[in-house]
């Protein structure tokens, strides 16, 4: 029907072309990668670099940590109204093993979950503005399980 637009909630942080992926920072002394890439140093105590260059970082991580929020955090968070509980998982990048916190991915359910186990970035609304402006995020998608960890993962036995 309506014509949703669809922009980043922080632009900037991640991509979607040609897959999703976050946009991290590369030191261009030491070449340690950050994320996001707004440092004002570099984190490798034995340099002292301060400039970064824009860099793809993997899609791949594995769960760290995870947990699923049944109370709706503080302002300035936007949640819907009535509040539905929401999982964020602390990934590490396998390429960087950099932990990355993001949303569980629109329809995966938490116990696919387990710490160790590997996700792929995807990217999926975070909030819906009222002139229908959908704002989206980076989001951890299980995998391992199907193609894509996506729809039916929750069918299969082990
Ligand atoms: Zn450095």
């Amino acid at each position: 029907m309506s014509q949703e637009t669809s922009r980043p909630a922080i632009e900037g942080w991640f991509a979607t072309e040609p897959e999703p992926h976050l946009i991290g920072g590369r030191c261009t002394t030491c070449g340690t990668v950050v994320f996001p890439d707004n440092r004002l140093a570099c984190p490798n105590p034995a340099c002292a670099g301060h400039e970064f260059e824009p860099t793809p970082l993997g899609r791949r991580g594995r769960v760290w940590s995870f947990a699923t929020n049944h109370y709706p955090p503080p302002e300035p968070y936007i949640t819907p109204d009535p509040f539905v509980p929401y999982t964020v998982v602390a990934a590490e990048l396998l390429a960087e093993k950099l932990v990355v916190l993001g949303q569980l991915a629109d329809g995966s359910d938490p116990s696919e979950l387990a710490v160790g186990g590997e996700v792929e970035l995807t990217v999926g609304a975070l909030y819906q503005q009222e002139d229908g402006t959908v704002r989206t995020v980076w989001k951890w998608a299980p995998v391992g399980r199907g193609a894509s960890g996506e729809a039916d993962a929750a069918e299969v036995g082990a």
